[in-house]
């Protein structure tokens, strides 16, 4: 550990700059194309062959170690989020509108720090490490489109780390099981007609029918499903109606559902479709659901989390590994963890001495604590490390 430490002391200033650089360039999902040139360059300039536009605008890399073995794969996500940054820091976002609040950021920093370490330790393992800086990962298409063009295909192994600001800077959060939700997005469009409102037998109100089927929709959780396995429901967009004294023809409704099980994944989306259905024809209306899938729930790997849980004790103390509190909220490394076993690891960020770095992921103030990147970097590379010995 304190060769690794003294490495990574070796890089911290690097791994700032690129921080800044990428905080500074934030772009949106599926549009990162100064960042991974960006990310392209730095892992050129370590000696490194990157590969570029893989599923859209990813990056990876390979690092071999001195014969043949396993592959691990080292994931971190490079995309911004559509919001005016408030930090007032002095490497605040240069793309109005734009910036990078949910931490991303860091994991990129990170990550290339971790890669500067692991090229200089090559000597050091055996088979190889794949680099994969992925974009897309808040509008959920990034890791599914990642995985299509086969990156990561024949690799044993995954890890990755999100800061997560409401955590300590110095303590790592990380469950034996499940994390984050699964995330599906749901559209509802509801068909009438036109009436005048005193005339409504003539008409076929979509308004009336779309907020029927808003609050049946809640049931769904409430009834069919068992009460310890946790589900959600949201809708957050009702649109319907043209003027107060008409008939609505049309109404739309937007929502999501999070689950943790696949199983009642399935169920509620059916139901929901079978509500929209039954709700629109009693009041002589149609429905129209399409469902867009983002992510599966997050769900560490067993056996990983048995191998990983002391190297995590190694990079931050015994005690400062803590359990994860469940999260509705859903991130795409689950696709990939569903096909390369591994674990995510949640890096506190937060602290009192940085005033932003306490504020919820996706607000215009979010900041870090700084302390939080060289746990990041370590954590990579301890996991690479160990699992190719
Ligand atoms: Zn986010
Ligand atoms: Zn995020």
């Amino acid at each position: 550990m304190s060769e690794l430490r003294g490495i990574i002391d070796k890089y911290w200033e690097k791994v700032k700059e690129h921080r800044y650089w990428l905080h500074q360039h934030p772009e949106p999902s599926g549009q990162e194309k100064e960042t991974s040139a960006y990310v392209a360059q730095v892992l050129r300039d370590m000696g490194l062959e990157p590969t570029e536009h893989v599923g859209g605008y990813g990056v990876t890399a390979l690092i071999q170690g001195k014969g043949p073995g396993k592959c691990v794969g080292l994931r971190a996500d490079m995309d911004a989020l559509p919001l005016t940054e408030s930090t007032g820091l002095a490497c605040s976002s240069l793309n109005p509108g734009m910036a990078h609040s949910c931490g991303h950021d860091a994991h990129t920093a990170a990550l290339l720090g971790a890669a500067r370490a692991l090229k200089q330790l090559e000597d050091n393992f055996s088979g190889e490490i794949a680099l994969v800086f992925q974009p897309g990962e808040e509008y959920g298409k990034g890791a599914v489109l990642f995985l299509q063009v086969g990156a990561l295909e024949g690799a044993d192994r995954s890890f990755g780390v999100h800061m997560q600001s409401n955590l300590p800077v110095g303590q790592v959060a990380m469950n034996l099981g499940a994390e984050n939700a699964s995330v599906d997005h749901f559209t509802i469009r509801i068909h009438g007609r036109s009436a005048h409102v005193s005339t409504p037998e003539l008409g076929a109100d979509a308004l009336y029918a779309a907020a029927q089927v808003v609050t049946a929709l809640q049931g769904l959780v409430g009834r069919l499903k068992n009460p310890t396995d946790p589900a959600l429901i949201g809708v957050g967009v009702l649109r319907a109606g043209e003027g107060y004294n008409i008939v609505a023809r049309e109404a739309v409704i937007e929502g999501t559902v999070r689950c943790f099980s696949e199983e009642t994944r399935a169920m509620i989306n059916g139901k929901i479709a079978d509500t929209a259905r039954g709700v629109a024809a009693l009041y002589n209306t149609t429905a129209e659901i399409e469902t867009e899938s983002f992510t599966r729930a997050l769900i560490n790997d067993a056996r990983v989390y048995a191998e990983t849980a002391p190297l995590v004790e190694k990079v931050v103390g015994r005690g400062n590994l803590v359990v994860k509190e469940l999260s509705l909220g859903g991130d795409d490394m689950a696709e990939i963890m569903a096909v390369v076993p591994g674990v995510y690891a949640f890096v506190g960020s937060g602290s009192e001495a940085v005033p932003g770095s306490r504020l919820a992921h996706h607000t215009p103030g979010f900041d870090i604590d700084e302390r939080c990147l060289p746990i990041a970097a370590g954590l990579y590379v301890e996991s690479a490390l160990s699992w190719l010995k």
